[in-house]
């Protein structure tokens, strides 16, 4: 197959119950889209029948690639496979589920066509999500753009196209705890929002339990700002100073007589004190477990097989400057197949399609 001009990415983990539909509106869009494109699915160690329905999708359609990660490594970082071994001038990653719309897709091309190198989904509403889960979203983005100094679009989720070379400059970003929609933020280029309803999910239920958001959530955080750590120094220098206020106020009261038993006083400090104590140990703890699981500079994944994938070619890595603009894609040249990229990629089995295999024999 030629270079395809756009790659589809979808992470999958247990979603046999939306796979036949996602199939189907995949279908439509690709037809609508008019375009060389592949999709690629990345089934992130999914334990259902995830794996086998993709199998038998890639056997009818060529341009459905699959790759199956050994085990669940978590959204993120099956997004990141994927646009690792993506191929498309133009790469949009997309969940399963069907709330990003496929046919929005058609929009984030047009916008790209016209230059922009990051087209991002931006959620004018969110449907079928519990108020918790809207409320909890908008507090945080709204926080997190505060407290870090890069710009990040508000209500924005994963979904979004990428040039070339947004793909090119992600690839040098393999940070462990990965926060991808701000690693795209921090890449720069030029970024637009088309707007659009999110949808519920057609079936299953979400992948994303509370305390997966909330560990989501510190790694946005903890990626990208190190004001938690500075908040201690400055909390630590509010309660010295507060503490050399008391310590005044107690020996005047000494001198002056007025000496109490103060039990109160002194549970009350004690504890206070200790809590801050350990919340801040508790931040330093987040920010030095960063730093130990990124020093161990382990592959962000590991992939176990390989469907509708050609056979890795000589290791070669695109550069950036390899790359052309989004927009001129006519005039520049091909520069590396970067299927033939990855590190483990290339050592996973080559499975292909029953089609194709027989087509070789
Ligand atoms: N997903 C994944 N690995 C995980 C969790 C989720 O690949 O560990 C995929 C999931 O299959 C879906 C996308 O990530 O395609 C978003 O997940 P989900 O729809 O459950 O999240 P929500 O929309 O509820 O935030
Ligand atoms: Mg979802």
């Amino acid at each position: 197959m030629p270079r395809p001009e756009l790659s589809l990415v979808i992470p999958i983990y247990n979603e046999e119950k939306v796979l036949p539909r996602l199939d189907v509106r995949l279908r439509e869009l690709l037809g609508a889209l008019a375009m060389n494109a592949e999709v690629i699915f990345v089934d992130d160690g999914s334990k259902d029948r995830s794996l086998e329905f993709l199998r038998g999708m890639a056997a009818r359609e060529p341009r459905y690639r699959a790759l199956s990660l050994s085990r669940n490594f978590g959204h993120q970082r099956a997004i990141s496979c994927g646009m690792d071994a993506s191929r498309g001038r133009a790469v949009v990653v997309m969940d399963a589920d069907l709330q990003d719309p496929p046919e929005i897709i058609v929009e984030m091309v047009a916008r790209w066509r016209e230059g922009f190198d990051v087209v991002y989904g931006r959620r004018r509403s969110r449907d079928g999500e519990t108020f918790f889960k809207v409320v909890t979203a908008k507090i945080f983005y709204r926080v997190f753009a505060a407290m870090i100094p890069i710009e990040v679009p508000l209500d924005t989720g994963d979904f979004r196209l990428m040039s070339r070379r947004v793909i090119v400059a992600m690839r040098e970003l393999r940070e462990t705890h990965r926060f991808v929609r701000g690693l795209v933020a921090w890449v720069g280029f030029k970024q637009t929002a088309v707007e659009y309803d999110r949808a519920a999910r057609v079936a299953g239920e979400t992948k994303y339990p509370f305390s997966k958001m909330l560990a989501f959530a510190i790694d946005g955080i903890a990626s990208f700002s190190i004001l938690p750590l500075r908040a201690a120094t400055y909390i630590g220098l509010l309660v010295g100073f507060a503490s050399v206020l008391y310590a005044i106020i107690a020996v005047i009261s000494y001198l002056a007589g007025h000496t109490v038993p103060g039990w109160t006083t002194t549970v009350v400090l004690v504890s206070f004190l200790f809590s801050v104590q350990l919340l801040m140990t508790g931040v330093l703890g987040e920010y030095v477990g960063r730093i130990y699981e990124q020093v161990k500079e382990r592959p962000l994944y590991v992939v176990a097989e390989r469907i509708n994938f050609k056979r890795a070619r000589r290791r070669r890595f695109e550069t950036l400057a390899g790359v052309a603009p989004p927009a001129n894609s006519a005039s520049s040249s091909d520069p590396v197949d970067p299927s033939s990229l990855e590190t483990l990629v290339g050592v996973a089995p080559d499975v292909r399609g029953p089609s194709v295999t027989k087509a070789i024999r």
